[in-house]
């Protein structure tokens, strides 16, 4: 148990919009309720934004764009550093706010608050290297200069299951960038986004330059934004059916995008594979943020010769994971997000094991209240599964059987998507071979997570658009302008 109460923790969070620096209830007063998964209980209420605090957001953005893109780089990358600083010297009651509002033990979202953090860490360090050039023309007359400047005003749009990391891996580049925001977070997960409003305006960021629009209109508060033109750019992460309907609505204004999308990540084990390795990776693929993320292992291939004894040991430790409310002592599997996702979760198992796939542990709900599924290992799952082509997003592990690379390379590609995937082998020219033709924009070798604020994360195919954290994040909140020079 935590030492900070919860009812402290959510509390102490304004649940307001922050528009141009200060809060406001939403233009027609409405607010809708944060429910803690754990309990389907109400935590509290949040302002609803309409369409008309939408639009007062971005006119606070675009108010405060001149200024802020004319800010020392150097105090952007302060302001960051402060945040970070103030991120972690809070990090126990941001853990357990994030916790109440999304389910995540409190261990996973202790380790959240310091991923995210690092965003800040990170980028206050890039904040001061945007770099520029100066060249001869090839005809020896001319010279170009080469300057990167901020895109302008950004609107960024983040989903519930990393309510903290999703929005600093936006807000800490932007920042860094000299951009202005309007952020929107999930309805669903709105606590940290509020409570990180405050920690940046505590550190010195100054009016306008990040407003958060908290509401249960998303499409039709974000919509008007992305056409009204004065926007520059649009950040989202999310599903891939969503930003699929935001890319063709920013085609309306050729607004520049991010997009960060699902996932369906393969994880291939061969018979040469350290297998004590293995497992642990496909324990950290499969089990983190209890299967709730766009990197989780979403279908496992197995070479013949150790699918039985990978099968084994997975079950074994699936098996033996404690469910339970993310704030109690030793809980690994908290619950998953709503209702809705159980039932998609136990949609997808049963669809499975009609088409002849065996449940080696799990494959159930579990009674009482809150929204929980138990760890689940299935094997035999055949190509038409419905999960063998779509996000589980909860803790279900299923596993086929492969006998050649090329047919564990063929499977592992037959997606539309192409996040990451995840490369067990001891043998160093197949790991080379693997990974090279994998279609993914990130690939775990040997390991079960990728994710590192200073590298590149981003997707491939239906996955995505851009890279977020490393040296090239900074980049997608930076417009090159070339002048030519005349002596
Ligand atoms: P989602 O339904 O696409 O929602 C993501 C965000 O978009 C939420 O803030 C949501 O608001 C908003 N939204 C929904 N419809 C919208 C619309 N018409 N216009 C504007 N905004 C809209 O995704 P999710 O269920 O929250 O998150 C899970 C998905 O995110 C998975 O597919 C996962 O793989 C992906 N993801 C990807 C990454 C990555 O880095 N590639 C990271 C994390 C998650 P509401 O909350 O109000 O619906």
């Amino acid at each position: 148990m935590s030492t900070v109460s919860e009812s402290g923790v959510v509390g102490a969070v304004n649940k307001e919009l922050f528009i141009g620096g200060k809060w406001t209830a939403a233009a027609d007063s409405r607010t809708f309720p944060v429910h803690d998964p754990a309990t389907g209980e109400v935590l509290c209420e949040v302002a609803d934004a309409s369409p008309a605090d939408g639009l007062a957001a971005l006119d606070a953005a675009v108010a405060a764009q001149a200024d802020w893109s004319a800010h020392p780089p150097r105090e952007r990358g302060e302001i960051l550093r402060r945040a970070f600083d103030a991120l972690m010297a809070r990090q126990d009651e941001l853990a357990l706010l994030m916790t109440l509002e999304m389910g995540k033990p409190l261990a996973e979202a202790r380790g959240e608050i310091a991923y995210a953090a690092e965003f800040f860490r990170w980028f206050a360090e890039e904040a001061v290297r945007i770099d520029g050039g100066y060249a001869v023309a090839p005809n020896g007359v001319g010279r170009f200069l080469v300057t990167k400047q901020p895109v302008g005003p950004s609107l960024l749009i983040t989903p519930w299951n990393f309510p903290m990391a999703m929005g600093t891996r936006k807000i800490g580049p932007a920042v860094a960038a000299g951009c202005t925001m309007v952020i929107k977070p999930a309805a669903q997960t709105p606590l940290s986004m509020l409570a990180l409003a405050q920690i940046l305006a505590d550190a010195g960021l100054p009016d306008g330059v990040l407003n958060v629009v908290t509401t249960t209109g998303a499409g039709e508060v974000m919509e008007p934004l992305i056409r009204d033109g004065r926007a520059r750019k649009l950040s989202f992460t999310g599903s891939t059916a969503v930003g699929r309907k935001l890319l063709e609505q920013c085609a309306g204004n050729v607004l520049r995008t991010s997009m960060e999308l699902g996932g369906n990540a393969p994880f291939l084990v061969f018979d040469d594979a350290d297998l004590d390795a293995a497992v642990d990776g496909a324990m950290q693929a499969k089990m983190r943020n209890i299967g709730e993320a766009c990197t989780a292992a979403n279908r496992f291939y197995v070479q013949r010769g150790i699918v039985e004894e990978f099968s084994r040991r997975l079950t074994e430790r699936m098996a033996a994971l404690p469910i339970g409310r993310g704030t109690e002592d030793g809980v690994v599997v908290g619950p998953l997000i709503d209702e809705a996702a159980v039932a998609k979760v136990n949609a997808l198992v049963t669809d499975a094991t009609q088409r002849g796939a065996k449940v080696l542990t799990g494959g159930t709900t579990v009674d009482g209240p809150g929204h929980f599924y138990r760890p689940t290992v299935l094997t035999d799952v055949p190509a038409a599964a419905r999960m063998s082509t779509e996000e589980i997003f909860g803790p279900v592990a299923p596993i086929s059987v492969f006998d050649t690379e090329d047919e564990a390379l063929a499977a592992a590609n037959d997606t539309e998507y192409g996040l990451v995937s995840y490369v067990f082998t001891s043998e160093i020219k197949r790991a080379l071979r693997v990974c090279e033709r994998l279609e993914t924009g990130m690939i775990g070798l040997n390991q079960g997570i990728v994710s590192n604020p200073a590298a590149p994360f981003g997707g491939v195919k239906q996955s995505g658009l851009g890279r977020e954290g490393g040296t090239v994040g900074i980049e997608e909140f930076l417009e090159t302008k070339y002048i030519a020079v005349s002596l």
